[in-house]
């Protein structure tokens, strides 16, 4: 039998496969863009860019990559790997859990069914239990800080939120105001539940690029480096548990079949963005507000699973045990 033959991608191949990737999807058609927060339903619905970050700090972009949009539920990831700064890993599995709940992002259902944890830090009861454990705890202005500074830590660029969305949001949020509340009930939201609601929509309605998020999951796909600034932002060890959340939930119900058809850890939001993982070889971002019916944006999943299949790259794939050329040696 045949070993399994290892890869080496080059830029030249990933830059390809990106823009065939926006050649081929520029045109599709195809879902909605989120109505429920009414900000989002007016964005241009045409907007489509990607973003590719190789781990040696190469940016390979196409479309509106520079395009500022919301973070939304991307959010979620920066805010896990903040937690996980501050209390370790361990820590945060007992106090907020990290297991798939098979159920749409806001469900109060999953809190319902796991009783008393809240899944992951990537679900939104998971992230506004996360908000509240941000140090220093009851301090509004210095966690917003914290949340902030993190971000501009992975991304390399201080995020600034978008009023108008921040406002509009903050104007619907009355389902994610009965998860914070349930929390309380069960013991687990470690601050004031409004304060950490409010929190968690503030860092919904940062503005982001893909070219941010690209940064930020090459830091992550980078064990914690960031390739662009060149700075270890978190303990390597991280690395692997955030991954491991993005795999399990980032998709939220429709997970297993994102990992099946696209073969890269991902985290989607309702502002259009998705952001990808491929360890030791890239971060990947694309955007484009229609979502499907689970929330998830109909044309960043068609290009970042052509990119995939173009590249041959699949994080299951006994192949993937590679020394990507783009991968630059460094100290730690
Ligand atoms: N702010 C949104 C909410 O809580 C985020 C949802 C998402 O992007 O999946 O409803």
């Amino acid at each position: 039998m045949a070993a399994a033959s290892h890869k080496n991608i080059t830029a030249a191949e990933v830059r390809a496969a990106v823009n065939n990737a926006y050649e081929e999807v520029r045109n599709a058609s195809g879902g909605t863009n989120a109505s429920y927060i009414p900000y989002l339903a007016q964005v241009d619905p045409n907007l489509f860019g990607i973003t590719v970050c190789l781990l040696d700090g190469t940016l390979i972009s196409v479309g509106d990559s520079a395009h500022t949009f919301g973070i939304e539920s991307v959010s979620k990831v920066p805010t896990a790997i903040l937690a996980m700064r501050e209390y370790g890993a361990v820590d945060i599995l007992e106090k907020v859990g990290a297991d798939a709940t098979g159920l749409p992002f806001n469900s109060i259902m999953a809190l319902l069914l796991e009783k008393d944890r809240p899944s992951s830090p990537l679900v939104n009861a998971g992230a506004i239990a996360a908000c509240s454990l941000v140090e220093p705890v009851g301090d509004a202005d210095a966690k917003w800080k914290a949340i902030t500074s993190n971000i501009r830590e992975l991304t390399g660029t201080e995020p600034e939120v978008i009023q108008e969305l921040y406002q509009s949001e903050s104007g619907c949020d009355y389902n994610n105001r009965s998860i914070a509340w349930l929390l309380k009930s069960y013991g687990r939201i470690y601050d004031d539940p409004d304060l950490s609601l409010d929190l968690y929509t503030r860092q919904c309605s940062l503005g982001t690029t893909t070219e941010q998020l690209a940064i930020m999951g090459a830091t992550i796909a980078n064990d914690g480096f960031n390739p662009v600034t060149n700075t270890q932002v978190f303990d390597p060890d991280l690395a692997p548990k955030v991954t491991s959340m993005i795999t399990t939930v980032g998709f939220y119900e429709r997970t297993g079949d994102w990992l099946y058809r696209s073969g890269i850890p991902a985290k989607s939001g309702v502002g259009g963005g998705v952001l990808g993982v491929m360890p030791g070889m890239f971060g990947i971002a694309a955007f484009s507000p229609p979502l499907d019916e689970a929330g998830n944006s109909v044309k960043a999943q068609l290009a970042i699973r052509h990119i995939m299949h173009e590249l041959g790259l699949n994080i299951f794939a006994a192949s993937r045990l590679c020394v990507c050329q783009c991968t630059p040696t460094r100290e730690r």
